[in-house]
């Protein structure tokens, strides 16, 4: 088996990542816990929490009776070290939510924007507002922030350095966008696109810190998935790594909104799953429904129906067919471990879908490559891009104070 190979400092890296992960996950431990949790010795448990206490990370909650009757001291993440904010910019919306540092949610604030209006200089108005009523739910300041991670969709990074913020519904082309922001926020800035978001969300709070490949797959009205291959979120040459959603699963098919035919978002994202279900009865009152949200509701409510809702079964049994063909491409070049849905489709729909799914993808994919694979739902809930933006800027802060060696994010 091929060992990626660490430098000393990547491994010290790991190891104070290892030891925060674990006191995330088990909330108060002591050292010798954190040493049977983490598998690293006790000298290097030892070591990693005086580093973390001396950073103000970790604090020592007390004294409790051990097991041998000997008093151990019980640590836990000082959550009043620092605010974090992770922050989901959507073509509607934006949406901040505010984390101490444990992780834990401490506030949020939505802003809605109109659609139609594109400027960079009306995106970055939007982002501080949400930003600045979040800080203020709370009452600390922008500025005593660790740090502030903005996702930004069709972010694209090239050699030369940011070079493109292309959104499929905005004209935003230029680093314009970035300037202002650098301009408005005077911590340290973390900018990456949804899905990288979505997938370091896992990394830090979805219990698979020990995947080292995995998929997390999103699905709203666009579809895409987060990879980390050998426990690294995949970037890219461009950082558009991902983009699974606008690959082909339909030669010819259904007109996608990036303007190709037959892509896999055009038939599993929430418009596509409303086409499957006009396919299948075009006289069906759920045809019609405006919003895409409530669309995916009243489907969940019509599985929970006793009298079966025989289009709409049919809808799903379609769409699990199509998702699973469409995983085992992805599986079929990736090979995880495990592939995870999330999104708010794959919160109301995921039961409904996982069966069908997993029986597709086994019968599809190329023999040994779904062997290993785990398919289920993600654990984590709320906004996973704003949680994964703030595990960033959580992660660019540990990178700034010397504790871990970060994972190549775009910081500004
Ligand atoms: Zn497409």
């Amino acid at each position: 088996m091929a060992v990626r190979r660490r430098s000393s400092r990547d491994i010290r890296s790991e190891s104070r990542l290892d030891v925060l992960h674990a006191l995330l996950s088990l909330g108060e431990s002591n050292r010798n816990e954190l040493a049977r949790t983490t598998g690293l010795s006790p000298a290097t448990v030892a070591t990693v929490v005086s580093e973390l206490i001396a950073e103000g990370l970790v604090e020592e909650a007390g004294l409790a009776l051990g097991g041998t009757g000997r008093p151990t001291t019980t640590l836990r993440i000082n959550r009043a070290r620092g605010r974090i904010a992770g922050i989901d910019v959507a073509e509607t919306y934006v949406s901040t939510h505010l984390f101490d540092a444990a992780l834990a949610q401490v506030s949020s604030a939505d802003v809605a924007l109109d659609e139609h209006l594109t400027s960079p200089e009306y995106v970055v108005e939007g982002i501080i507002r949400s930003l600045k009523a979040a800080t203020d739910e709370v009452g600390i300041e922008l500025d005593s922030l660790l740090g502030v991670g903005v996702a930004l969709p069709g972010l694209v990074q090239g050699k030369a350095g940011v070079t493109a913020v292309l959104a499929p519904h905005h004209s935003w082309s230029n680093i314009e966008l970035l300037e202002l922001l650098r301009e408005r926020i005077a911590v340290p800035l973390v900018v990456e696109n949804p899905l990288k978001a979505i997938a370091t969300a896992e990394l830090w709070l979805g219990r698979v810190r020990g995947a080292s490949s995995m998929v997390t797959v999103n699905l709203g009205t666009g579809v895409g998935a987060g990879i980390v291959l050998e426990g690294r979120v995949l970037r890219g040459a461009t950082n558009s790594a991902g983009e699974w959603g606008h690959s082909l699963l339909v030669y010819e098919g259904r007109g996608c909104r990036c303007g190709r035919r037959g892509c896999v978002e055009a038939y599993v994202g929430a418009p596509g799953i409303q086409e499957t279900l006009r396919e299948v009865d075009p006289h069906h009152p759920l045809v019609v429904t405006d919003s895409q949200r409530d669309f995916i509701a009243a489907l969940a409510a019509a599985m929970r129906e006793q009298t079966p809702d025989v289009a709409v079964r049919e809808t799903l049994d379609r769409t699990a067919r199509y998702l699973g063909s469409a995983l085992a491409d992805l599986v079929a070049i990736i090979n995880p471990e495990l592939v995870l849905l999330t999104g708010w489709t794959a919160w109301a729909l995921g039961d409904h879908l996982l069966p069908g799914t997993a029986a597709q993808l086994t019968a599809e994919a190329p023999e040994g490559a779904a062997a290993d694979l785990t398919l289920g739902v993600s654990t984590v809930r709320g906004n996973s891009v704003a949680i994964g933006m703030a595990t960033l800027a959580f992660e660019r802060f540990l990178g700034d104070v010397g504790l871990v060696t970060t994972r190549a994010s775009i910081a500004l």
